[in-house]
């Protein structure tokens, strides 16, 4: 809950809330609209038929909510995001600057 608000909060820093916080250039930005549109629309169209749904079907709502769950997901469920959606996660540690999958690995070296 407090990654979702906290999504919010960067999304509206260039004044929109449209699912696209400012990034650091065009090509992030050409990268970050191509992928979050993919996964917005398969999490909608899962959604809208009444799949179960990886990500929090309230992100099928609009970008701004994509954009909230997907970072909720990238934080609480790191390695399992990296698995389900890999583009996706790339383009958030991008932004983040943090691996939370590689991380956590990391700290558990013998859980083999
Ligand atoms: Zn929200």
């Amino acid at each position: 809950m407090v990654y979702h608000e906290f999504a919010h909060k960067l999304d509206m820093l260039d004044g929109a809330a449209d699912g696209t916080p400012p990034l650091a250039d065009r090509d992030q930005l050409a990268e970050w609209v191509a992928v979050c549109s993919r996964e917005f629309l398969r999490l909608r169209r899962l959604a809208e038929k009444g799949h179960k749904t990886f990500l929090d079907a309230y992100g099928a709502k609009n970008e701004a909510e994509f954009f909230a769950v997907a970072t909720e997901a990238f934080f609480d469920r790191p390695h399992a995001l990296l698995g389900h959606a890999p583009d996706l996660y790339n383009i958030l540690s991008a932004y983040y600057r943090q691996d939370p999958a590689g991380r956590v690995n990391r700290a558990c070296p013998v859980k083999e």
